[in-house]
C-alpha cells in the first residue's frame, strides 16, 4: 500500500479481541495510527497497542475503554481520541455480540442487547465520526456485518436483524456522504475462528464446513486484509457495497 495512509487515524471498535484485533494489527502494519476501543478486554487491548507501536516506525496506538452500546460513552470515547490522537479518519464498526435463542423463547433483553451492541453502536460511532470526515473531505467507514444478515439463520433472529440493519444504514450513509469523499461499505464475514464461534458444537461446525466451498473456516486476518483495502485510497470509487468474505458460502 502507498505511503499516503501514513498518519491517518483508524478507530476499531471492539479491537481488543478476535476480528477487531486482527484489523487493528493490520492497520498498524500499514502505517495507520490506531485507536483500539475495548469494553472488557483491557489487558488484551493494552498489549496489542504496545505491539503495534513497537512494530511500525512512528506508528502510534492507544487503547480506549468504552461500551459503544451507550451513546454517552461513545461521545466520551471520541473526545478522548480527539484530545490525545487527533481526528478519526477511518472508522471500523466491529463490536458485536450474540444472544442466540429460538424466536418463541427469545427474551426482549436478548433482542435489545444484540441491537444495542451491534446496530445502535454503529449509529452512535458513525454519527460522531462523520463530521470530521466531511470536514477533511476524506473518510472511510467499514461495518462488520455477517453473511447471516443476508440469508438469515435459525436461532439468531436478533443478530440477523441487527446485521441486516447495518447494511441499510451503511448504504444510507454512503448515499449521504459519497460526494464529500467519504465511503461507507460493509464486510460480511462467514464462519471465522474466534471466541464467538469457539462455543459452537462439533456438529454445528461440521454442518457449516459442508457449506464452505473453500473447505476451511476463515481466520481474522482474512477479514482484516479486506477491511484495510476498503480503508485505503485504492477503494476510492467503491461505496455502498457488501463484501461477503466466507470462502464462497453464500455467493449472493
Ligand atoms: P469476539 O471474539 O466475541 O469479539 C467481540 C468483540 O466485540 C470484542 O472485542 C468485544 O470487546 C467487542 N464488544 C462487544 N460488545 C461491545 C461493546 N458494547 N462495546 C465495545 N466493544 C464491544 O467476536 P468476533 O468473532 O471477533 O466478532 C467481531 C465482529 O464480527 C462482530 O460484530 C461479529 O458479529 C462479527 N462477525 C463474526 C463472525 C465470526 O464467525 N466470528 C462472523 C460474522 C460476523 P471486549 O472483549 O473488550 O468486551
Amino acid at each position: 500500500m502507498s505511503g499516503e495512509n501514513t498518519r491517518r487515524l483508524a478507530l476499531v471498535t471492539g479491537g481488543g479481541r478476535g476480528i477487531g484485533r486482527a484489523i487493528a494489527r493490520e492497520f498498524g502494519k500499514r502505517g495507520f495510527d490506531v485507536a483500539v476501543n475495548y469494553n472488557s478486554s483491557a489487558a488484551a487491548a493494552e498489549e496489542l497497542c504496545a505491539e503495534i507501536s513497537q512494530a511500525g516506525p512512528g506508528v502510534s496506538a492507544r487503547a480506549f475503554k468504552a461500551d459503544v452500546s451507550k451513546p454517552e460513552e461513545v461521545k466520551a470515547l471520541f473526545k478522548s481520541i480527539e484530545d490525545t490522537m487527533g481526528t478519526v479518519r477511518v472508522l471500523v464498526n466491529n463490536a458485536g455480540i450474540t444472544r442466540d435463542n429460538l424466536l418463541m423463547r427469545m427474551k426482549e433483553e436478548e433482542w435489545g442487547a444484540v441491537m444495542a451492541a451491534n446496530l445502535n453502536s454503529a449509529f452512535y460511532c458513525t454519527k460522531e465520526a462523520i463530521r470530521g470526515m466531511v470536514k477533511a473531505r476524506w473518510g472511510r467507514i467499514v461495518f462488520i456485518s455477517s453473511v447471516v444478515g443476508l440469508i438469515g439463520n435459525a436461532g439468531q433472529a436478533n443478530y440477523c436483524a441487527a446485521k441486516a440493519g447495518l447494511i441499510g444504514f451503511a448504504r444510507s450513509v454512503a448515499r449521504e456522504y459519497a460526494s464529500k469523499g467519504v465511503t461507507s461499505n460493509v464486510v460480511a464475514p462467514g464462519f471465522i475462528e474466534t471466541d464467538m464461534t469457539s462455543v459452537l458444537s462439533e456438529n454445528v461446525r461440521s454442518a457449516m464446513m459442508q457449506q464452505i466451498p473453500a473447505g476451511r473456516f476463515g481466520c481474522p486476518e482474512d477479514i482484516a486484509r479486506a477491511v484495510c483495502f476498503l480503508a485505503s485510497d485504492e477503494s476510492d470509487y467503491l461505496t455502498g457495497q457488501v463484501l461477503a468474505i466466507d470462502g464462497g458460502m453464500t455467493m449472493c
